[in-house]
């Protein structure tokens, strides 16, 4: 049986059970539906939620407050980052956007899995303060089915789809800034993917070391 190698003592397992996961992909890429299908699969061995986001954008036909976003406006927005209560922020189609603290470190470390639906922008800032965040990036399958996508979505004007379209390019030139890629052309086939890809990091060996921690010394010790 080969040696079960761990340089980590009790006290030094402070990683939080719970892996942060970035989602990003250009507008049109279907990343909230596979976030949401993921999400759907949440259960308490695997735990998923995602982060709620601030922005002073104003809600489309739809969306409630405290769901998709904490809508907020200018001042509130700027007044929190005065009290550094953002993990990151950006600014994005000329709104504010950002991720609280308070959003998210209470989850990693009860163990759920968080995953930040952010722009390339917040990935490098959340990276930079925390090395262990696990990067995804969504790509849609072509050019024409991004504009199909986008066109189809009948919620914007053609000026902000045409604005968006100019967007998706300098957005995917940051792809590689990212641990995985998905390709979204089959929702079935990128959703198995997007899973594999949550479930492997679950089950990395620092994760299943501190969750699994009593077990291991129980084996070890052959009893
Ligand atoms: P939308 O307005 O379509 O919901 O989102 C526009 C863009 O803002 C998307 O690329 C989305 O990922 C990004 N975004 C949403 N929330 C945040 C956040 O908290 N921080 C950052 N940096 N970007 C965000």
């Amino acid at each position: 049986m080969p040696d079960i190698k761990t340089n980590s003592s009790p006290s030094e397992l402070t990683k939080p059970l719970g892996n942060l996961f970035i989602v990003a992909a250009p507008s049109g890429a279907g990343k909230s539906t596979l976030i949401k299908a993921i999400l759907a699969k949440s259960h308490s061995s695997n735990p998923m939620q995602l982060s709620v986001s601030h922005t002073t954008r104003k809600p489309r036909p739809g969306e409630t407050n405290g769901v998709e976003y904490h809508f907020v406006d200018h001042a509130d927005f700027e007044a929190m980052i005065e009290q550094d209560a953002f993990y990151e922020y950006a600014e994005v189609f000329g709104n504010y956007y950002g991720t609280s603290k308070a959003a998210i470190s209470d989850k990693l470390h009860q163990g759920v899995d968080i995953f930040l639906d952010i722009d390339w922008q917040g990935a490098r800032q959340v990276k930079a303060l925390n090395p262990d965040v696990i990067g995804i990036y969504i790509v849609p399958p072509s050019v024409e089915a991004l504009q199909a996508r986008l066109s189809g979505r009948g919620q914007d004007s053609d000026e902000v789809i045409a604005g968006r379209m100019a967007q998706a390019r300098s957005e995917i030139s940051h792809y590689n800034e990212f641990d995985y890629v998905v390709v979204n052309d089959d929702l079935e086939q990128a959703l198995k993917e997007f899973e594999a890809i949550v479930l492997a990091n679950r089950c990395d060996l620092e994760n299943q070391e501190n969750r699994h921690q009593a077990l291991f010394e129980q084996l070890l010790a052959g009893k």
